[in-house]
């Protein structure tokens, strides 16, 4: 079972889009200079169905919900966005630490997926020398939208 540690509306991580975005922890990526260490280890509350259930409820007027993380449990990221997609009618995305998208990914799961290590020598996705991509998911395609973040 995954867990989160927070629970947070956020404006820019993805374009557009009022996000409540969940902090997964139990990280297996370790990027060096992560700013999120305590993602690291297995804390916080059991990622279910009703946690979400009432994340959903208690943050009306949020148009997406992020998972961030959880690249340990692929599977299990695919089927919450589903439970989501299913459940509600925000959109839904995925931040994963990942060059590349694993198979159990189901892009109709999915309306954003984000890619890529953080790597301090490229910088995060506002900065135009990132390595990290996002990508907005229409009909199983994937587009590049990183350029939103660059001003
Ligand atoms: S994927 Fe995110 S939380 Fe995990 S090590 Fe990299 S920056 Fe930290």
């Amino acid at each position: 079972m995954m867990k989160y540690v927070d629970v947070k509306e956020v404006f820019a991580e993805i374009p557009d889009e009022i996000t409540l975005a969940i902090s997964i922890s139990g990280c297996p990526i370790h990027c060096p200079g992560c700013h999120s260490q305590y993602l690291w280890t297995d804390i916080g509350e059991s990622l279910t169905e009703e946690a979400l259930a009432e994340m959903l409820r208690s943050h009306v007027g949020i148009t997406c919900l992020c998972l961030m993380g959880g690249d340990q449990d692929p599977a299990e990221i695919d089927r919450l966005a589903c439970w989501v997609k299913n459940n509600s009618k925000v959109r839904t995305a995925w931040y994963s630490g990942r060059n590349e998208l694993p198979p159990e990914i189901n892009l109709s799961n999915f309306d954003y997926l984000k890619t890529g290590p953080y790597d301090a020598k490229c910088g995060p996705l506002n900065v135009r020398t990132t390595n990290q991509r996002l990508y907005r998911v229409e009909g199983g395609e994937l587009t590049d939208i990183t350029y939103r973040f660059w001003k």
